[in-house]
């Protein structure tokens, strides 16, 4: 089955423009309706904060934004809205660095591979099935259920290597 994606012929899904947002927003409060989960005032604007980075944001940077906009959020909250927000497919969770990133596949389950950057600290999920059906063949001869998987490849992104490569680090 093909993913319900626009972008993809594109390699990234980062960086979305405000329509692309809408769209998302739009479609994440469709799903919700459809699961019967309550897409809040807090769990929309979360998830629009997190859209609008184009890198993997942290809870704190969310939290601050949050503060900027005059709301008053505790931590707590904010993990709680994240947490919702992971567990419908909205967004993935970095265990590296412990930060988030919104998916736009969230219809369907499927594990993250994800490419990240050590340098500029930018992630890009990589969407292929290929990752799901390897660690569903891996884990079948232990009868064990796979239930979310994420794969985080660390490395330098293609700007980061060339501006690397120039300084000299060769040798
Ligand atoms: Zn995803
Ligand atoms: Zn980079």
């Amino acid at each position: 089955m093909k993913p319900s994606c626009q972008h993809h012929s594109s390699p990234s899904c980062a960086a979305p423009s405000s329509q692309q947002v809408d769209d998302f927003l739009a479609q994440a409060e469709q799903l919700c309706a459809q699961r019967k989960q309550r897409f809040t005032e807090l769990r929309r604007t979360v998830l629009e904060l997190v859209c609008q980075y184009d890198q993997p944001v942290g809870a704190y940077a969310l939290l601050d934004d949050l503060r900027d906009m005059g709301r008053s959020a505790a931590p707590p909250t904010v993990y709680r809205a994240l947490n919702f927000l992971q567990q419908q497919g909205l967004v993935h969770r970095l265990a590296n660095d412990n930060t988030y990133i919104a998916c736009a596949h969230p219809q369907q389950r499927h594990a993250g591979l994800f490419l990240v950057c050590r340098a500029c600290g930018g992630a890009q999920e990589v969407h292929t099935r290929q990752v799901d059906n390897a660690i569903a063949r891996q884990a079948r001869p232990f009868d064990f259920q796979v239930e979310k998987a994420s794969v985080e490849v660390i490395g330098l992104c293609a700007g980061c290597a060339a501006s690397d490569s120039g300084s000299g680090a060769r040798d």
